[in-house]
């Protein structure tokens, strides 16, 4: 599969979006996993290296006209995902015209980030590695969105985790909740737009104690499901089930769904 990218009809594009949707213009033939160091390379990336020891998650280095440059991430092995978001997002920053052509971009500017241009670079990374038509081509070809599902979305995506649900819950029309947890605490939420108003504050106690597995990562196999009952939610007719997963002995993600 050749990837091709003509650079001069991204010198006006500033929208992340925009600019993701004119990749897959110019190459329809893109399917996932989406190939990212391909479409680097093709668009000027000379190189893509990964070091260790670094105390930022990604960098970019080009020429003034951005025709040509060098992308360098943190290696994390156990995570390809998150090598991939961090290649995508330095990409994000290459062909947007608004950015420079210097970066280093810190762990926590590849997450939550009120800075523009990282926001910017983070939206393109998500478009370009999880398209909205292939997520939602998807979800609508599951009789059951659970946590097994979309931690198989991850895999095929060959994104993380935390990313993949990001997207789901922004494209999901089922209403679905998704808590992150750390060691019984709440980290954060992301939940689909017609779920229900959930009351839940960062660092307060998770509503279902969790028995957090040792296991690296997230996995399919280990994912507990139980009746839902201590949720602040209002009352419903149906019933709601909760699923977790859980890695590194405090790492956990919680899905909410109602079983129909
Ligand atoms: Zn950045």
């Amino acid at each position: 599969m050749t990837i091709q990218i003509n650079l001069a009809n991204f010198t006006n594009i500033v929208d992340p979006l925009k600019i993701a949707e004119e990749i897959f213009r110019q190459n329809p033939h893109i399917h996932i996993p989406v190939p990212i160091r391909e479409i680097a390379k093709a668009a000027g990336i000379k190189e893509i290296f990964s070091e260790k020891d670094i105390d930022f998650e990604g960098a970019l280095l080009a020429n003034e006209e951005k025709t040509s440059g060098v992308i360098t991430y943190k290696e994390h092995t156990d995570c390809p995902g998150r090598e991939r978001f961090t290649i995508a997002h330095e990409l994000g920053h290459y062909l947007n015209p608004k950015h420079k052509q210097n970066f280093n971009c810190e762990a926590k500017q590849l997450s939550f980030t009120n800075h523009e241009k990282e926001k910017e670079a983070n939206l393109f990374a998500s478009y370009i590695l999880m398209p909205d038509k292939f997520v939602l081509k998807h979800i609508n070809s599951t009789p059951l969105l659970d946590l097994k599902f979309i931690l198989e979305m991850a895999e095929k995506f060959s994104v993380s985790t935390e990313a993949i649900i990001h997207t789901v819950s922004r494209l999901s029309k089922i209403p679905i909740a998704f808590i992150f947890s750390i060691d019984n605490k709440v980290r954060y939420f992301s939940k689909s737009k017609n779920f229900p108003y959930l009351n839940l504050r960062p660092k307060q106690k998770m509503p279902t104690s969790i028995l957090y597995s040792e296991n690296e990562n997230f996995e399919k196999q280990n994912i507990i499901r139980k009746k839902a009952i201590s949720w602040p939610l209002p009352y419903s007719d149906k019933t709601l089930i909760e699923e977790t997963v859980s890695s590194k002995g405090k790492y956990g993600i919680t899905m909410l769904y109602y079983q129909y």
